[in-house]
Protein backbone atom coordinates (compact mmCIF):
# COMPACT_ATOMS: atom_id res chain seq x y z
CA UNK A 1 0.00 0.00 0.00
CA UNK A 2 1.80 3.40 -0.88
CA UNK A 3 -0.98 5.36 0.66
CA UNK A 4 -1.41 4.01 3.99
CA UNK A 5 -2.41 6.33 6.38
CA UNK A 6 -2.65 9.22 4.14
CA UNK A 7 -5.52 11.97 3.49
CA UNK A 8 -5.96 12.62 0.08
CA UNK A 9 -8.32 15.78 -1.76
CA UNK A 10 -9.68 15.30 -5.09
CA UNK A 11 -11.70 17.99 -6.58
CA UNK A 12 -14.10 17.03 -8.88
CA UNK A 13 -13.77 13.28 -7.40
CA UNK A 14 -17.39 12.14 -8.72
CA UNK A 15 -16.18 11.66 -12.30
CA UNK A 16 -13.57 10.46 -14.87
CA UNK A 17 -10.46 10.98 -14.08
CA UNK A 18 -10.48 12.00 -10.48
CA UNK A 19 -13.00 9.40 -9.63
CA UNK A 20 -10.79 6.78 -11.10
CA UNK A 21 -7.91 8.46 -9.02
CA UNK A 22 -9.67 8.48 -5.59
CA UNK A 23 -10.89 4.86 -5.95
CA UNK A 24 -6.89 4.02 -6.66
CA UNK A 25 -6.27 5.97 -3.54
CA UNK A 26 -8.40 4.02 -1.19
CA UNK A 27 -7.43 0.87 -2.72
CA UNK A 28 -3.77 1.88 -1.75
CA UNK A 29 -4.86 2.77 2.07
CA UNK A 30 -5.69 6.55 1.73
CA UNK A 31 -8.60 8.08 3.30
CA UNK A 32 -9.90 10.31 0.73
CA UNK A 33 -12.03 13.35 0.39
CA UNK A 34 -13.68 14.07 -2.82
CA UNK A 35 -15.43 17.47 -4.09
CA UNK A 36 -17.90 18.20 -7.01
CA UNK A 37 -21.38 20.27 -7.62
CA UNK A 38 -23.21 17.27 -8.98
CA UNK A 39 -25.01 15.76 -5.71
CA UNK A 40 -26.26 12.39 -7.04
CA UNK A 41 -22.56 11.52 -8.97
CA UNK A 42 -21.20 12.38 -5.44
CA UNK A 43 -23.54 10.27 -3.60
CA UNK A 44 -22.69 7.45 -6.33
CA UNK A 45 -18.66 8.12 -5.29
CA UNK A 46 -19.27 8.18 -2.27
CA UNK A 47 -21.20 4.12 -2.41
CA UNK A 48 -18.24 3.27 -4.50
CA UNK A 49 -15.16 4.78 -2.33
CA UNK A 50 -16.61 2.97 1.00
CA UNK A 51 -15.87 4.42 4.68
CA UNK A 52 -12.62 5.83 3.62
CA UNK A 53 -14.22 8.33 0.81
CA UNK A 54 -15.82 11.24 1.92
CA UNK A 55 -18.36 13.10 -0.63
CA UNK A 56 -19.18 17.15 -0.47
CA UNK A 57 -20.70 19.72 -2.55
CA UNK A 58 -18.89 22.15 -3.73
CA UNK A 59 -18.66 24.55 -6.37
CA UNK A 60 -14.48 24.99 -7.10
CA UNK A 61 -15.56 28.34 -7.99
CA UNK A 62 -17.16 29.24 -4.93
CA UNK A 63 -13.90 30.28 -2.73
CA UNK A 64 -15.96 30.14 0.86
CA UNK A 65 -17.58 26.53 -0.91
CA UNK A 66 -14.54 25.13 -1.28
CA UNK A 67 -12.71 26.39 2.24
CA UNK A 68 -16.03 24.80 4.26
CA UNK A 69 -15.34 21.83 2.36
CA UNK A 70 -11.69 20.98 3.12
CA UNK A 71 -12.32 21.96 6.76
CA UNK A 72 -15.00 19.55 7.27
CA UNK A 73 -12.49 17.08 5.27
CA UNK A 74 -9.84 17.65 7.50
CA UNK A 75 -11.65 17.74 10.57
CA UNK A 76 -13.25 13.78 9.79
CA UNK A 77 -9.86 12.43 8.59
CA UNK A 78 -7.16 14.56 9.56
CA UNK A 79 -4.40 17.10 8.08
CA UNK A 80 -3.74 16.81 4.18
CA UNK A 81 -1.11 15.03 2.88
CA UNK A 82 -2.12 14.85 -0.94
CA UNK A 83 -4.46 17.79 -2.98
CA UNK A 84 -5.50 16.46 -6.44
CA UNK A 85 -6.64 19.60 -8.02
CA UNK A 86 -8.61 18.20 -10.94
CA UNK A 87 -12.06 19.94 -11.10
CA UNK A 88 -12.21 21.48 -14.77
CA UNK A 89 -14.47 21.98 -17.57
CA UNK A 90 -14.07 21.62 -21.20
CA UNK A 91 -15.96 24.89 -23.10
CA UNK A 92 -15.17 26.25 -26.44
CA UNK A 93 -14.22 29.78 -26.86
CA UNK A 94 -13.32 29.90 -30.89
CA UNK A 95 -12.43 33.12 -32.41
CA UNK A 96 -15.17 34.85 -33.71
CA UNK A 97 -18.12 33.37 -31.61
CA UNK A 98 -17.00 33.08 -28.14
CA UNK A 99 -18.68 34.87 -25.16
CA UNK A 100 -17.29 36.40 -22.16
CA UNK A 101 -19.69 34.37 -19.60
CA UNK A 102 -17.77 30.83 -21.48
CA UNK A 103 -14.25 32.48 -21.12
CA UNK A 104 -14.78 33.68 -17.71
CA UNK A 105 -16.46 30.32 -16.69
CA UNK A 106 -13.64 27.92 -17.95
CA UNK A 107 -11.14 30.64 -16.40
CA UNK A 108 -12.87 30.77 -13.55
CA UNK A 109 -13.00 26.55 -12.99
CA UNK A 110 -9.49 25.79 -14.97
CA UNK A 111 -7.35 28.13 -13.25
CA UNK A 112 -8.79 30.57 -10.40
CA UNK A 113 -10.67 27.64 -9.01
CA UNK A 114 -7.23 25.88 -9.03
CA UNK A 115 -5.30 28.67 -7.35
CA UNK A 116 -7.65 28.98 -5.00
CA UNK A 117 -8.06 24.97 -3.84
CA UNK A 118 -4.37 25.17 -3.10
CA UNK A 119 -5.14 28.48 -1.26
CA UNK A 120 -7.75 27.40 0.95
CA UNK A 121 -6.12 23.93 1.70
CA UNK A 122 -2.79 25.41 2.85
CA UNK A 123 -3.48 25.90 6.39
CA UNK A 124 -4.99 22.04 6.46
CA UNK A 125 -1.47 20.72 4.83
CA UNK A 126 0.92 18.62 6.81
CA UNK A 127 4.98 19.15 5.34
CA UNK A 128 5.78 17.14 2.71
CA UNK A 129 2.62 17.04 1.03
CA UNK A 130 2.01 16.44 -2.81
CA UNK A 131 0.36 18.65 -4.40
CA UNK A 132 -1.24 17.55 -8.33
CA UNK A 133 -2.80 20.08 -10.22
CA UNK A 134 -4.31 18.76 -13.62
CA UNK A 135 -3.40 20.01 -16.46
CA UNK A 136 -3.80 19.57 -20.08
CA UNK A 137 -1.87 18.72 -23.59
CA UNK A 138 -3.86 21.58 -24.88
CA UNK A 139 -1.79 23.89 -23.02
CA UNK A 140 1.42 23.47 -25.52
CA UNK A 141 -0.64 21.76 -28.97
CA UNK A 142 -2.38 24.76 -30.55
CA UNK A 143 -6.08 22.67 -30.74
CA UNK A 144 -8.65 25.37 -32.23
CA UNK A 145 -11.62 26.45 -30.59
CA UNK A 146 -9.90 26.57 -27.28
CA UNK A 147 -8.00 29.12 -26.36
CA UNK A 148 -9.81 30.02 -22.58
CA UNK A 149 -8.86 26.48 -22.14
CA UNK A 150 -5.39 26.16 -23.12
CA UNK A 151 -4.88 29.52 -21.58
CA UNK A 152 -5.80 28.20 -18.11
CA UNK A 153 -4.24 25.11 -18.74
CA UNK A 154 -1.15 26.86 -19.64
CA UNK A 155 -1.69 29.01 -16.69
CA UNK A 156 -2.05 25.64 -14.00
CA UNK A 157 1.87 24.64 -15.51
CA UNK A 158 2.96 28.46 -14.84
CA UNK A 159 1.68 28.24 -11.52
CA UNK A 160 2.75 24.68 -10.61
CA UNK A 161 6.28 26.08 -10.52
CA UNK A 162 5.68 29.19 -8.59
CA UNK A 163 3.69 27.05 -6.37
CA UNK A 164 6.83 24.65 -6.12
CA UNK A 165 9.26 27.61 -5.14
CA UNK A 166 6.66 29.14 -2.59
CA UNK A 167 6.01 25.83 -0.95
CA UNK A 168 9.04 24.26 -1.16
CA UNK A 169 10.22 25.65 2.26
CA UNK A 170 7.78 23.11 3.87
CA UNK A 171 8.80 20.46 1.93
CA UNK A 172 5.16 20.45 -0.05
CA UNK A 173 6.06 18.76 -3.58
CA UNK A 174 3.81 20.81 -6.56
CA UNK A 175 3.42 18.97 -10.15
CA UNK A 176 1.29 18.54 -13.02
CA UNK A 177 -0.28 15.71 -14.52
CA UNK A 178 -1.38 16.78 -17.89
CA UNK A 179 -3.61 14.03 -19.99
CA UNK A 180 -4.00 13.81 -23.63
CA UNK A 181 -7.50 12.73 -24.94
CA UNK A 182 -8.85 10.21 -22.09
CA UNK A 183 -11.62 8.54 -21.91
CA UNK A 184 -14.30 10.69 -20.11
CA UNK A 185 -17.49 12.58 -19.63
CA UNK A 186 -16.33 15.45 -20.52
CA UNK A 187 -16.31 14.87 -24.09
CA UNK A 188 -20.17 15.33 -23.69
CA UNK A 189 -22.08 15.01 -27.76
CA UNK A 190 -18.27 13.73 -29.51
CA UNK A 191 -18.96 10.58 -27.44
CA UNK A 192 -22.51 10.66 -26.37
CA UNK A 193 -23.32 7.47 -28.91
CA UNK A 194 -21.52 4.38 -29.54
CA UNK A 195 -21.15 5.48 -33.40
CA UNK A 196 -20.31 9.21 -31.83
CA UNK A 197 -17.90 7.40 -29.37
CA UNK A 198 -15.67 5.02 -31.98
CA UNK A 199 -15.69 8.07 -34.50
CA UNK A 200 -13.56 10.26 -31.99
CA UNK A 201 -11.20 7.12 -30.99
CA UNK A 202 -10.59 6.29 -34.28
CA UNK A 203 -9.95 10.19 -34.85
CA UNK A 204 -7.60 10.72 -31.36
CA UNK A 205 -6.06 6.75 -32.01
CA UNK A 206 -4.70 8.29 -35.94
CA UNK A 207 -2.80 11.48 -34.43
CA UNK A 208 -1.57 9.74 -31.15
CA UNK A 209 1.95 7.58 -31.25
CA UNK A 210 0.24 5.09 -29.35
CA UNK A 211 -2.08 5.06 -31.37
CA UNK A 212 -5.31 4.83 -28.61
CA UNK A 213 -7.16 7.21 -26.26
CA UNK A 214 -5.68 6.81 -23.03
CA UNK A 215 -8.06 5.52 -20.09
CA UNK A 216 -8.67 7.52 -16.78
CA UNK A 217 -6.10 4.37 -14.88
CA UNK A 218 -3.20 5.92 -17.00
CA UNK A 219 -4.05 9.21 -15.49
CA UNK A 220 -4.79 7.61 -12.08
CA UNK A 221 -1.55 6.13 -11.71
CA UNK A 222 0.81 8.73 -12.84
CA UNK A 223 -1.28 10.58 -10.29
CA UNK A 224 -0.67 8.17 -7.49
CA UNK A 225 3.20 8.05 -8.51
CA UNK A 226 3.17 11.76 -8.00
CA UNK A 227 1.26 11.85 -4.84
CA UNK A 228 3.34 8.91 -3.30
CA UNK A 229 6.85 8.94 -1.52
CA UNK A 230 8.28 7.34 -5.32
CA UNK A 231 8.45 10.73 -6.42
CA UNK A 232 9.98 12.54 -3.35
CA UNK A 233 12.01 14.10 -5.08
CA UNK A 234 10.23 15.41 -8.28
CA UNK A 235 9.25 19.16 -7.75
CA UNK A 236 7.52 21.64 -10.36
CA UNK A 237 6.94 18.83 -12.96
CA UNK A 238 5.06 18.17 -15.79
CA UNK A 239 4.32 14.82 -16.89
CA UNK A 240 2.19 14.32 -19.80
CA UNK A 241 0.19 11.67 -19.64
CA UNK A 242 -0.91 11.52 -23.56
CA UNK A 243 0.64 8.74 -25.61
CA UNK A 244 3.09 10.55 -27.07
CA UNK A 245 0.95 13.44 -28.34
CA UNK A 246 3.15 16.19 -27.51
CA UNK A 247 6.86 14.88 -27.41
CA UNK A 248 6.87 12.93 -30.76
CA UNK A 249 3.42 13.67 -32.99
CA UNK A 250 5.54 12.30 -36.10
CA UNK A 251 5.04 8.93 -34.32
CA UNK A 252 1.30 9.19 -34.61
CA UNK A 253 -0.44 6.32 -37.19
CA UNK A 254 -1.58 9.34 -39.13
CA UNK A 255 1.99 9.91 -40.14
CA UNK A 256 3.03 6.38 -41.11
CA UNK A 257 3.77 4.96 -44.43
P1 LIG B 1 -15.27 14.76 -16.07
O1 LIG B 1 -16.28 15.65 -16.70
O2 LIG B 1 -15.53 13.30 -15.96
O3 LIG B 1 -14.89 15.31 -14.62
C1 LIG B 1 -14.83 16.66 -14.32
C2 LIG B 1 -14.95 16.77 -12.82
O4 LIG B 1 -14.81 18.14 -12.42
C3 LIG B 1 -16.31 16.30 -12.33
O5 LIG B 1 -16.13 15.59 -11.15
C4 LIG B 1 -17.05 17.60 -12.07
O6 LIG B 1 -18.03 17.41 -11.07
C5 LIG B 1 -15.90 18.47 -11.60
N1 LIG B 1 -16.18 19.89 -11.73
C6 LIG B 1 -16.35 20.61 -12.86
N2 LIG B 1 -16.59 21.90 -12.55
C7 LIG B 1 -16.57 21.97 -11.19
C8 LIG B 1 -16.75 23.02 -10.27
N3 LIG B 1 -17.03 24.28 -10.64
N4 LIG B 1 -16.65 22.75 -8.95
C9 LIG B 1 -16.39 21.48 -8.52
N5 LIG B 1 -16.21 20.45 -9.35
C10 LIG B 1 -16.30 20.70 -10.67
O7 LIG B 1 -13.94 15.01 -16.90
P2 LIG B 1 -12.43 14.55 -16.70
O8 LIG B 1 -12.30 13.52 -15.67
O9 LIG B 1 -11.94 14.29 -18.05
O10 LIG B 1 -11.77 15.91 -16.20
C11 LIG B 1 -10.95 16.02 -15.05
C12 LIG B 1 -9.81 16.96 -15.33
O11 LIG B 1 -8.99 16.40 -16.36
C13 LIG B 1 -10.20 18.36 -15.81
O12 LIG B 1 -9.41 19.33 -15.16
C14 LIG B 1 -9.85 18.31 -17.29
O13 LIG B 1 -9.57 19.59 -17.80
C15 LIG B 1 -8.65 17.41 -17.28
N6 LIG B 1 -8.33 16.83 -18.58
C16 LIG B 1 -9.18 15.92 -19.16
C17 LIG B 1 -8.87 15.40 -20.41
C18 LIG B 1 -9.75 14.41 -21.09
O14 LIG B 1 -9.51 14.09 -22.27
N7 LIG B 1 -10.79 13.87 -20.47
C19 LIG B 1 -7.65 15.80 -21.11
C20 LIG B 1 -6.83 16.75 -20.40
C21 LIG B 1 -7.17 17.23 -19.19
P3 LIG B 1 -19.45 18.19 -11.07
O15 LIG B 1 -19.92 18.23 -12.47
O16 LIG B 1 -20.28 17.39 -10.13
O17 LIG B 1 -19.13 19.55 -10.54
Amino acid sequence: MRLKEKTALITGGNSGIGLATAKLFVAEGARVVITGRNRQALEAAAKELGPNGLALAADATDIAASEAAIKQGAEKFGKLDIVFANAGIAGGTPLGSATPEVFEQVIGTNLTGVFFTVQSALPYLNDNASIILNGSVISVLGIPGYSAYGAAKAGVRAMARIMASELSPRGIRVNVVAPGAIHTPMWGPATATPEAEKAFEKRIALSTPLGRLGETDHVAKTVLFLASDDSAHVQGQEIFVDGGAVASPSGAPIYRG
